[in-house]
């Protein structure tokens, strides 16, 4: 609720809920230096559009409340050198977790979105909310108790999940690979586990929120981040903001359908999803039946001695020269570049990012998805499209989930809830909405 919307409607209200000027320019001011966009006051000036001296009330709460420090003297540019000002990224800590189709990672971050520590270990998400959350939580409980005494106070907690959230609730809704986490309260049990806002999203959204703020798509306004792992996802940024559409749902094109040569499953239960032919899962199932109808000896071989194909045996045997196994990972290619071709000419991103553990065992896919979306796209899209590979997609997510819970925490509505108090932590109800 904003103080303009209820001037709209001719009610006239103040309190609990309602943003006043003072905090949305606080919010602004914040974003500017945190984001470096803005280091003096007269760079805060000139970008907020605040007169020096309403400037320099809103700094004076920045500084009071510890979020915001003045420190060294920049390098003048004429009379009296400014001090600059710096964002305080270790006033608190945020909790991190990333959970894929086969495995979680899980970590600490500063306010900056830095990863300061992490953990990875496999986990097959199919053990349901239960078991991968309670682990989740024991990691947790392990690492906190590792920092000093002296740590910064943890402020929120933010988690990844491979399938559709329902954003606002915090659940999962209907996830296809996630039996048994259809409308749990992921959010309510971490917030209350741990006393702290908490937010749940998509696991590749947090990866494109985290290659916006501190990766390969930085400064970009319109992104496409795709991710083709065991299963295929992407999530959009436009504007300089990530799009989560009406429902959460937006970018989940690993269930479109793909015109195909022979009918395939998808997980889902539908037919000839991109997935059930490109992603992970597909390309290990086509990759058994070759070597166990003989058409790769290389595969074959791997079969034997090792048991379940997985996508690291195909690229080993593409990089042999195993035709098959060429064959498989460049026609995943082909059906995932088609795929963001039509992406492509419906949404017009300026950068494609491409990630997930099909496209980093071998260079085939992203020769062949970088040639299927300049063949199929307007020439006027691509004409300045760059498309580059992800270069750490397992940790990409944590910062996203930082930068997630950072963003909220600093989002005006939530900020005005918090901020007379300094600090958010204890305060699990942030998340949810006032
Ligand atoms: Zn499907």
């Amino acid at each position: 609720v904003t103080s303009g919307q209820d001037a709209a409607s001719g009610v006239a209200t103040r309190g609990v809920g309602v943003v006043d000027d003072r905090l949305e320019d606080i919010a602004l001011l914040l974003d500017l230096v945190r984001t470096g966009r803005a280091k003096t006051r007269t760079e805060l000036s000139r970008r907020s559009g605040l007169s020096r001296k309403v400037l320099g009330q809103r700094l004076g709460d920045l500084l009071t409340h510890g979020l915001v420090t003045e420190g060294d003297l920049a390098p003048s540019t004429g009379g009296r050198a400014p001090r600059e000002l710096a964002f305080r990224g270790d006033a608190g800590a945020v909790l991190v977790a990333q959970f894929g189709a086969t495995g979680m990672g899980i970590g600490i971050a500063d306010l900056t979105g830095t990863v300061l520590r992490r953990h990875h270990e496999p986990l097959d998400i199919a053990v349901g909310p239960d078991c991968a959350l309670g682990r989740a939580e024991e990691l947790f409980d392990r690492m906190l108790g590792e920092r000093g005494d002296d740590a910064p106070p943890i402020w929120g907690v933010g988690l990844g999940v491979p399938g559709p959230v329902e954003f606002d609730s915090g659940t999962p809704i209907a996830p296809p690979i996630m039996p048994g986490w259809d409308g749990y309260p992921v959010r309510n049990r971490l917030a209350q586990r741990f006393g702290v806002p908490t937010w749940l999203d998509n696991d590749v959204n947090l990866m494109a929120l985290g290659e916006l703020r501190a990766g390969l798509a930085r400064g970009q306004d319109n992104v496409v981040y795709m991710k083709v792992g065991t299963g295929i996802g992407a999530g959009l940024v436009s504007r300089g903001r990530l799009h989560r559409g009406a429902n959460g749902t937006a970018g989940d094109v690993g269930h479109v359908a793909v015109r195909s040569d022979h009918p395939a499953l998808c997980r889902c239960g539908k037919i000839d999803c991109l997935e059930a032919h490109a992603g992970g899962a597909a390309l290990a199932r086509d990759a058994t039946t070759a070597a166990q109808e003989g058409t790769s000896a290389f595969l074959a071989a791997r079969l034997a001695e090792h048991g379940p194909l997985h996508a690291r045996d195909i690229a080993d045997a593409a990089a042999a020269g195993d035709a098959v196994a060429i064959s498989l990972l460049t026609r995943s290619g082909r059906l995932v570049g088609e795929t963001l071709a039509t992406l492509v000419n419906f949404f017009n991103p300026s950068t494609i990012i491409i990630g997930g553990r099909v496209t980093t065992t071998s260079d085939l896919v992203l020769a062949a998805v970088r040639q299927a979306v300049y063949r199929q796209s307007l020439p006027l899209a691509t004409r300045d499209l760059h498309i580059a590979q992800s270069v750490n997609s397992a940790e990409i997510g944590l910062v996203g989930a930082a930068f997630m819970v950072v963003d909220e925490l600093f989002d005006a509505p939530v900020l005005a809830r918090w901020i007379g108090d300094g600090s958010p932590a204890g305060r699990p109800e942030l998340s949810t909405a006032a």
